[in-house]
């Protein structure tokens, strides 16, 4: 059973496919509890389901059919949330996925989506195995768009059950290293939200676990909830990234979509 939340077509808003015409599948659940989240919604109340769309296995084709259908032409599909791998069975994704033939289907995820693998050393290979059933099927390019959190207080809901879990555990977590392209996707990268408190963390993450030929993989945002303008001080921020990005050769995404429609759904 696939939990959707709001499914909408509209203008990817971060990282290197920014611009693009895409469509959106935002599925329920999140165990973080990330204090800039810009869609609590996919997470908080999750007890009830009213108002969210329940698909069982034979629904996601016709509800992948009609998305073809009526969105014919558009050719990247992302996958997002909460926490999209964070599902009661990954058949269903794997379904969802193989509908989606000739697409390039984007997942936004933190990768931490099976409490029982948080491992270092099971992530990569539990990735590659989701990705490698779905390639069986298809031709189209998966990507991961990672985003590792860098603030302790988002693993709260984790560390009730891994009482060791620190922030050095969390740096070696998301550690590139020499595994990065042989096992995840055809394309990955990771998206971290720039905030003046986690700039230092930031910058130890990138010095001590990322090879200085991955940082093209990189792409950091500032933090924001409301769309830019020139009182907001938003700016000033923008500005730090930049010159942070400039620093460290990582990319700089801007967040299309806040400037464009704030936090407002479904656009
Ligand atoms: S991991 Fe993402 S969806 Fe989950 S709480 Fe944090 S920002 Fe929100």
């Amino acid at each position: 059973m696939l939990r959707i939340v709001e499914n909408f077509y509209t203008l990817q808003g971060e990282g290197p496919n920014i611009g693009k015409p895409s469509y959106f599948i935002r599925l329920r659940y999140c165990f973080m509890k990330c204090h800039f989240c810009d869609s609590k919604y996919t997470w908080s109340n999750t007890n009830n389901d009213s108002d969210i769309i329940l698909l069982t296995a034979e629904d996601i084709i016709n509800y992948c059919s009609n998305i073809k259908y009526e969105y014919e032409g558009c050719t990247d599909i992302v996958i997002t949330g909460g926490e999209p791998l964070f599902q009661e069975n990954h058949t269903d994704l794997e379904i969802m996925c193989n509908c989606f033939k000739d697409k390039n289907i984007t997942f936004e995820t933190t990768m931490l989506f099976d409490f029982d693998n948080f491992l270092v050393s099971n992530w990569l290979q539990n990735m590659g195995i989701i990705r490698n059933k779905c390639k069986l099927y298809n031709n189209n390019s998966y990507i991961f768009s990672i985003s590792p959190k860098f603030d302790i207080k988002s693993y709260d809901n984790i560390n009730s059950q891994y009482n060791s879990l620190d922030i050095e555990n969390i740096f070696k977590f998301y550690s590139l290293r020499e595994k990065i392209n042989k096992n995840i996707g055809d394309y990955f990268y990771f998206k971290i939200v720039f905030e003046y408190k986690m700039k230092e963390k930031i910058e130890y993450f990138l010095d001590n676990y990322v090879y200085h030929e991955n940082r093209e993989y990189i792409y950091l945002m500032p933090e924001t909830i409301i769309p830019f303008n020139k009182d907001s001080g938003q700016d000033i921020l923008n500005r730090e990234c930049a010159e942070f990005c400039k620093k460290k050769k990582v990319n700089y995404s801007p967040r299309l979509h806040v400037d464009l429609w704030g936090l407002k759904r479904g656009v």
